[in-house]
């Protein structure tokens, strides 16, 4: 999230499209110290009201401990990002929340050690966890990460969680975005996490891992037809512009994008 205007023009179009979540980086967490860090609390505003105004519910990622009580009457469902998946204490923290949390793979993380991380945030009292696969560091370089799709098929074989998969940072590479985003469908995912800019080439993060307004409409199109096939249609989000906006969305009962 970069202003009120890109944001804006992000939600229009992504909920035209068929949307149901708006996800957007207040704090980020970048590995370079110089580059844009996000609006943190500037933000706020601009993210309830855009939020308001297209009935998407909110999506941030808390990347420190002591933004839990800030962020927590702002969001319908905090994002722990995969360098924050090993940090034990900001994971029981937010087992004492009663949001929804959307827990990314550790890059390096085993299946089993991701699932632990889980039972820290349950074990603490809040069951509402979804888990993102978003790619893993392997010796392969042509890609910024490997996409791991087995570990969507296995977890939703062995675990009551639902499960998103995140092809922007799995491929780091904005066309491999629809055919991994097909085929996460496929392997039986229950939503997708992908970034969209107005100006993909002008973004302040991850320029090359978002696609166009354009793109993710052609990419929704295509999606509706993979789930339709296997007889999974894509659930249209319900208009709720009038609803707070600390709704729960996501339960194990109901999932994102489809049923
Ligand atoms: C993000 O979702 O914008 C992000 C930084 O993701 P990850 O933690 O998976 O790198
Ligand atoms: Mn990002």
């Amino acid at each position: 999230m970069e202003s009120e205007k890109q944001l804006r023009q992000t939600a229009e179009n992504i909920s035209k499209s068929g949307a149901s979540l708006l996800r957007g980086g207040l704090f980020k967490m970048r590995t370079d110290p110089q580059s844009f860090q996000g609006l943190g609390e500037r933000g706020f505003e601009i993210f309830k009201k855009v939020s308001r105004e297209f009935g998407l519910p909110i999506v941030s990622e808390v990347s420190d401990q002591r933004h839990i009580e800030l962020m927590e009457p702002l969001v319908d469902m905090f994002q722990v990002g995969t360098r924050n998946m090993y940090n034990y204490a900001l994971l029981k923290e937010l087992g004492r929340t009663n949001k929804p949390v959307l827990l990314k793979r550790g890059f390096t993380a085993l299946i089993d050690e991701w699932l632990l991380a889980s039972e820290y945030i349950a074990s603490a009292g809040n069951e509402r966890i979804i888990l993102c696969e978003r790619g893993i560091r392997t010796f392969e370089r042509a890609t910024r990460n490997t996409l791991d799709l087995s570990a969507v098929a296995y977890l939703k074989a062995r675990t009551h969680f639902p499960v998103l998969v995140d092809p922007s940072h799995g491929t780091g590479i904005s066309d491999l975005i629809k055919p991994m985003s097909l085929a996460a469908a496929a392997a039986g995912a229950d939503g997708l996490l992908i970034e969209v800019h107005p100006e993909p080439a002008r973004a302040l993060s991850d320029a090359d891992q978002a696609l166009n307004p354009s793109q993710f409409d052609d990419l929704m199109v295509d999606l509706e037809r993979v789930l339709v096939a296997l007889g999974r249609p894509l659930r249209r989000p319900i208009p709720q512009t009038t609803t707070p906006s600390n709704v729960v969305v996501l339960s194990h009962e109901s999932k994102s994008l489809s049923h």
